[in-house]
């Protein structure tokens, strides 16, 4: 059993300001422990259920939030960015079992976290054939272009219902409650609690046929920026059309090609 974890911030226990999640500010060291503990909780659910080979992507910002020394020794960590149009979900690849998401968050456009946003702050919505697509969309989308199915995801409750509506069979772990700009939260020892569990029933329970995120046969994507210029600038990435003064579209067959547009287009 090979696991791969891709850990985010803006879905960690309690958060509900940016501040929370910046490197160099006072407020991020008690979140980014948390975003840890959180992840060692998940390692602990995978390894109670006999799994013994970890890939932990540290997916937020700098990707230099997580602390190695309280992980397990079967986990190894991947900080900073590779590069690779797979970003947070670098280190991936078909020799995977199954995928967990910690610390996940709501699409930018959903009022269900103070946090929501896409991959950056600079769009207002990022859509895949239709649907508002969240962070989760387009990772889930890259572990099912590998063959890998979707174990558990822990976020906000938002996110966490999203999933539930694709597919029930995906273990989930809601741990706050958007309201506005605020948030209400579980306990953050509780969160712990059950991650561990739902990471242990998910890991006993790996279906890759049940648990495999949908994956489209044709790609049509939009961005909506925050800005004019933004749309203008992108328009000029091959095979972009600008379809409104703040809206590019992009179509493509290969899900590759959507993750590589990402990388040039919504990654800053
Ligand atoms: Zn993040």
């Amino acid at each position: 059993m090979k696991l791969f974890i891709s850990a985010d911030i803006e879905g960690t226990t309690g958060i509900a300001h940016w501040n929370e999640t910046e490197k160099n500010h006072p407020d991020w060291k008690y979140f980014a422990d948390q975003m840890t503990r959180e992840v060692a909780a998940a390692c602990e659910g995978a390894m109670a259920a006999g799994c013994e080979d970890i890939l932990i992507k540290d997916a937020h910002d700098s990707a230099r939030n997580l602390n190695p020394r309280a992980l397990p020794e079967c986990a190894r960590l991947l900080r900073g960015w590779t590069g690779a149009p797979a970003s947070m979900m670098a280190g991936l690849d078909e020799s995977f079992d199954g995928v967990v998401f910690t610390g996940y968050h709501s699409a930018a456009s959903w009022n269900t976290n103070p946090l929501s946003h896409t991959m950056n702050t600079g769009n207002c919505f990022v859509t895949i054939n239709g649907e508002k697509a969240s962070e989760l969309m387009i990772n889930a989308l890259t572990a099912a272009y590998y063959g890998v199915p979707v174990l558990c995801v822990t976020g906000d409750k938002g996110l966490c219902d999203y999933m539930k509506k694709v597919n029930p069979n995906v273990e989930t772990v809601p741990v706050n409650e958007g309201w506005g700009n605020g948030v209400i939260s579980i306990h953050p020892d509780l969160a712990i609690r059950r991650i561990r569990e739902a990471v242990q029933r998910a890991v006993e329970n790996a279906d890759k046929d049940k648990c495999m995120f949908p994956l489209p046969e044709h790609f049509v994507v939009e961005i909506c920026y925050k800005l004019h210029q933004r749309a203008h600038s992108c328009s000029y990435y091959p095979g972009v059309t600008q379809i409104d003064e703040r809206t590019v579209r992009f179509e493509c067959d290969d899900y590759m090609d959507v993750l590589k547009y990402f990388k040039f287009i919504l990654s800053e």
